[in-house]
């Protein structure tokens, strides 16, 4: 079982919060210039990295409020 530690909440259970995937992903310049392949490539895809990734996480059974984390996708640990 993981502990998240909350910045509104402080730490609390993982069963509270829901992962909202890859964080500081930035957004198209344009988005009407895009085709529909790269709208499904923005959408869709993601890095998977191994290792350390900024990720969106919201304490959905808690306060409510989105923030991002860093976490090891090896061990599940977050970063200080
Ligand atoms: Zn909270």
């Amino acid at each position: 079982m993981l502990t998240i530690v909350c910045p509104h909440c402080g730490a609390r259970d993982q069963t509270e919060f829901r992962a909202g995937g890859e964080a500081d992903r930035p957004r198209p310049a344009d988005p009407f210039a895009l085709t529909d392949a790269e709208w499904a490539d923005f959408l869709f895809m993601r890095g998977n990295v191994m290792g350390l990734q900024r990720e969106l996480w919201v304490h959905a059974a808690g306060c409510g409020k989105w923030f991002s984390l860093t976490r090891d996708t090896r061990t599940h640990r977050f970063a200080p």
